[in-house]
């Protein structure tokens, strides 16, 4: 759930705040991927990519860092120029920049936005045997993105992986794929069932067998290349202990392989924009049923810090 609000400019946020870090931004409303755990599923009356007036307010206020998460941000040749230029923009106004991408036109992005980015965090869920087995196509698509990111310049290329009941088994083949592409971080969040539009056809894991999913795995020796997320909410979820379950793995929480992420990461300085003008809580982002009740309209009267702070309150 983490890894999909923001991807792992999570891992970029403060402890615990009370001022804006960091925006993550759906800069529009279409993909050319159906991921059985897709939670972006959402029906809006208005505009299907982001306001440029909303590109230059949150380019005027002075948080830190601006993840753009899609849904895909380069869905098309229309989105990418929308989000190359904002790139340009956030940029410009002395923000770091990072993008969440399946990287299926990552051929739409060019050299100059690509070297702007802090980072790029690409959506596997899958590995070298078992890629093609998520509805993603063949890996050799997968290749041609990583290839075309580097090429361009691309400063860090991160994995993003989503563990459902469908790819628990395969996570040390995830692990593989990573070495063969050398991504410099690799990241799994478990996949947390939201209320979405669509149906969701993914199954969640209880936290112990998330967990287990990396027993048999020497992890230490990946520190700094892998994070492990989790949170209490998940261990209330299946009413599973967390302290047994942490205990056993304090070794990997004393490398910083296993990240604890509690409560709403609004603590950590986080908000959520959406391409129709909706601001929200991150973990009221999850709910994309709910965004017309719980999120609130960008007032662009007031800077982004003011609309973060009433949203605190
Ligand atoms: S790539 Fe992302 S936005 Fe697209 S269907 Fe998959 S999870 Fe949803």
């Amino acid at each position: 759930m983490w890894g999909s609000m923001s991807g792992s400019a999570i891992l970029t946020t403060p402890e615990e705040t009370s001022v804006l870090h960091t925006v993550t931004v759906t800069v529009n409303n279409a993909c050319n991927l159906r991921c059985t755990h897709c939670y972006l599923q959402y029906q809006s009356d208005t505009n299907e990519l982001l306001d440029p007036k909303t590109v230059t307010w949150l380019a005027a206020s002075e948080f830190a860092h601006i993840a753009i998460v899609g849904k895909e941000p380069l869905a098309n040749r229309r989105s990418a120029e929308f989000v190359s230029q904002a790139v340009e923009q956030f940029t410009r106004s002395g923000k770091s920049v990072s993008l969440i991408t399946n990287g299926l036109n990552a051929r739409l992005l060019g050299s100059e936005t690509v070297q702007q980015l802090a980072w790029i965090d690409i959506s596997v869920d899958g590995g070298i045997e078992s890629f093609g087995r998520h509805g993603r196509g063949p890996l050799a698509s997968l290749e041609r993105a990583v290839d075309h990111f580097r090429e361009k310049g691309c400063k860090k290329l991160r994995s993003l992986n989503t563990i459902s009941a469908a790819n628990i088994k395969d996570i040390p083949d995830i692990l593989s794929l990573s070495d063969h592409l050398d991504f410099d971080l690799t990241i799994f969040a478990p996949y947390f069932r939201t209320a979405s539009l669509r149906p969701q056809y993914a199954e969640m894991v209880a936290p112990s067998s998330y967990l287990k999913g990396f027993a048999s795995i020497n992890l230490e020796k990946r520190a700094g290349k892998v994070v492990i997320l989790i949170g209490s909410k998940y261990f209330d979820a299946f009413n599973e202990s967390r302290s047994d379950s942490i205990k056993a793995m304090l070794p990997l929480m004393q490398a910083g392989i296993l990240k604890e992420i509690d409560g709403d990461p609004i603590d950590r300085g986080l908000m959520r924009v959406t391409f129709d003008d909706l601001v929200l809580k991150p973990l009221e982002s999850l709910h994309t049923v709910g965004y017309q009740g719980s999120g609130r309209r960008v007032n662009r009267l007031q800077t982004a810090e003011e609309t973060f702070a009433r949203l605190r309150n």
